[in-house]
């Protein structure tokens, strides 16, 4: 499994020898993969945290897979996995799905599509991701003079993803796959090895990243989930109607949802999205820095 591949940012063992080693668990193949490692002695982390960014926004296999197979795996082993929520002054849990759905709301969190398809700015990694698995940092000791490690799920594949800029001054960001040369396929394989299913691909159930595949499977096979996004993607825009604002989409297509995916869809190529006039790579070309689809 050892490669080539590059080593991104690798702190001096001496002025880090009380730092926090913590994993940005998002419970998709890349981070089961780490937990496997962790778990055969390959790689060493003291903490996976996942930040849940809802009951109601996950998608509902990932969250059956954290359950079912993740925590139960990582007990058995010895190895702390956190699930974290983004909490309101009073204590209450705020997940993403209630601040899309907030009655008056003005602004749209999630990355949706404008006309031309491209991905409008977001706002739900950095709320309901980065800032909550930051605040269990910085419970936990880590701060601008003794950061903690965070290691993140970027396989050798998806390299484009590493982000280093983004890292916050409480944290140093890792990419353990990447420093080990490891590709998403090998994820699958290292995850069979230590008895685990594969997990189902993580993210929130109605991203506008996802591809226009993930958006007719679900149609097909959970057509209530996919009735549900159709209802959030008109809620947001009867708001936009009333603000004079253009219609956004949660595909690339520029039309309703239950329009432009059909039950029987004719799909484009792997080689027409590629050449996207959005240049997006749909489901994580712009879900960069790896928190999501991991
Ligand atoms: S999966 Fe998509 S909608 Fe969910 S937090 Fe990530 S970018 Fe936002």
């Amino acid at each position: 499994m050892t490669t080539g591949a590059p080593t991104l940012i690798r702190p001096g063992p001496s002025a880090r020898a009380q730092e926090l080693k913590a994993f940005a668990f998002g419970c998709g193949v890349q981070s089961v993969a780490v937990l496997a490692l962790t778990a055969m002695g390959e790689l060493d982390f003291d903490v996976f945290l996942f930040a849940n960014v809802g009951e109601d926004s996950e998608n509902p296999a990932t969250l059956s897979y954290l359950h079912q197979h993740a925590m139960p795996f990582a007990a058995a082993h010895g190895i702390e996995l956190r699930e974290l929520h983004r909490t309101r002054r009073d204590g209450s849990i705020e997940t993403l799905y209630d601040r899309l759905m907030r009655e008056g709301s003005r602004s749209i969190p999630i990355p949706v599509r404008m006309s031309n398809g491209a991905p409008g700015t977001r706002s739900c990694t950095v709320d309901f991701k980065i800032k909550v698995t930051g605040r269990e940092l910085k419970r936990r000791g880590a701060s601008a003079r003794c950061p903690a490690t965070l290691g993140i799920g970027i396989s050798v594949d998806e390299i484009h993803r590493a982000n280093n800029r983004r890292s916050e001054p409480y944290e140093q960001i890792v990419y353990p796959l990447l420093e080990l040369g490891i590709r998403r396929t090998d994820c699958a394989r290292i995850i069979q090895s230590v008895g685990l299913p594969v997990p189902p691909p993580s993210s929130c159930w109605f991203c506008p990243h996802h591809r226009p595949e993930t958006w007719a499977a679900m149609r097909r096979t959970q057509p209530a989930q996919f009735r549900q996004a159709c209802q959030l993607e008109n809620t947001i825009n009867a708001r936009r109607t009333a603000m004079n604002s253009d219609p956004v989409w949660l595909t690339r297509f520029n039309g309703p949802l239950d329009q432009v995916i059909p039950l029987t869809p004719v799909l484009p190529s792997t080689d027409d999205r590629a050449d996207d006039p959005a240049g997006d790579r749909d489901d994580d070309g712009r879900c960069d820095s790896g928190w999501c689809f991991t």
